[in-house]
């Protein structure tokens, strides 16, 4: 693998996560604009079962480990255990999806190898074989371009922000070859032990995994007119999200909030309604496929995004389009 891309896929119990595949689409994007070889590594419980899934990308190689110390994950675990996969295999670039996980162990496992990360990235460019990032700075107010200096010696840490580069572009029909590390982590020191695994919010909805979201901004004006974009939601098979005034109000949970201090998702199809496109709610959104906004000031920025813009006022349009798609379904 010296000089490829080793790909951290993050997966859970068995099954690669949805920032996992965003992260191979990443480095068969890289590897691609590179010409170098893809290679990824699994790591935890049932990671067998998730290098097997991996596999099915067109990439070259999986390895996997799932050795005991391993079985939770903890930042000491996982990073000795990649450290000592990087040391084995020598890649240029070791990417991950930038999740909360990544960003508890990434760093260290960076400064473990005494490498720079480049974390968080929202896309890259190829300048004469020469890799750029692009990163957002001052909350995501303006972009930035990152590269490393040649002295800063390969290998190269990057993470990409979830919905940064969508999983969609995956390659797959792939038939990587599937191999366990062999890594000894028996004199590994876990500092950390985990006691309980449970759910942050009872309840709370994950909205990463929608495939259609309809989205509600402060154009709804008041709690009590929700329930149009609610029954929108409800005939579209979508769920409700919305911008931060409308949970700061307390009109939706905290939960449902998209943006960069909420959720950021990736779904098929996203229908801002009322939301006039901030950048603090662009960059939980855009990496949306479709975009469709409605938004009665046609110089909206949500409308520089939107694939398609419905100009008008939203109470006019919102049951109208809830009416259309009823009649559609025969409903
Ligand atoms: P507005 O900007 O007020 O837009 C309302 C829109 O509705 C307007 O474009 C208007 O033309 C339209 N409208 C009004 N009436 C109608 C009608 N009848 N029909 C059709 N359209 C109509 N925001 C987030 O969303 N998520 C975040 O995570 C987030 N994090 C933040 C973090 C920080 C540190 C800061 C400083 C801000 C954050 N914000 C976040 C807030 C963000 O800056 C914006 O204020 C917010 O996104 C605006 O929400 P909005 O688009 O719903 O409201």
């Amino acid at each position: 693998m010296a000089n490829g891309i080793l790909v951290i896929v993050e997966q859970n119990d068995g099954k690669v996560s949805r920032i996992g595949w965003e992260a191979l689409a990443a480095g068969q994007e890289l590897g691609a604009s590179l010409n170098v070889e893809v290679h990824a590594l699994a790591l935890g419980q049932n990671a067998a079962a998730a290098a097997k899934e991996a596999a099915t990308a067109q990439i070259k190689s999986v390895a996997f480990a799932e050795n005991k110390e391993l079985a939770y994950y903890t930042p000491d675990g996982f990073c000795a255990a990649a450290k000592m996969f990087i040391e084995k295999t020598s890649p240029a670039y070791v990417l991950a999806g930038h999740s909360y996980q990544a960003r508890d162990y990434l760093p260290k496992l960076a400064t473990a190898c005494n490498r720079p990360l480049i974390g968080d990235c929202i896309g890259y460019r190829n300048e004469g074989g020469a890799l750029v990032f692009v990163r957002q700075a001052f909350q995501g107010k303006i972009n930035a371009d990152y590269s490393f200096l040649p002295q800063s010696g390969a290998p190269h840490f990057v993470s990409f922000q979830a919905g940064a580069i969508s999983s969609d572009k995956l390659q797959r029909g792939g038939s990587a070859s599937v191999a366990e590390a062999g890594l000894d982590l028996s004199g590994v020191h876990i500092r950390t032990k985990v006691l309980e695994i449970f759910e942050g919010v009872k309840g709370k909805v994950d909205l990463t995994k929608a495939d259609i979201i309809v989205s509600v901004g402060r154009g709804i004006k008041e709690k009590d007119k929700l329930s149009i974009v609610e029954e929108l939601a409800k005939v579209m098979g979508a769920e409700l999200a919305a911008s931060r005034p409308v949970c700061d109000d307390g009109w939706l949970p905290i939960d449902r909030q998209i943006g960069s201090s909420g959720q950021t998702v990736s779904p098929k199809l996203y229908v801002a309604v009322g939301i006039s496109g901030a950048i603090q709610h662009i960059v939980g959104m855009k990496g949306a496929r479709t975009i469709v906004a409605i938004n009665k000031d046609e110089r909206a920025p949500i409308f520089d995004l939107a694939d398609y813009g419905i100009v008008g006022d939203l109470f006019e349009i919102v049951p109208a389009l809830t009416a259309a798609i009823k009649e559609a379904k025969g409903a």
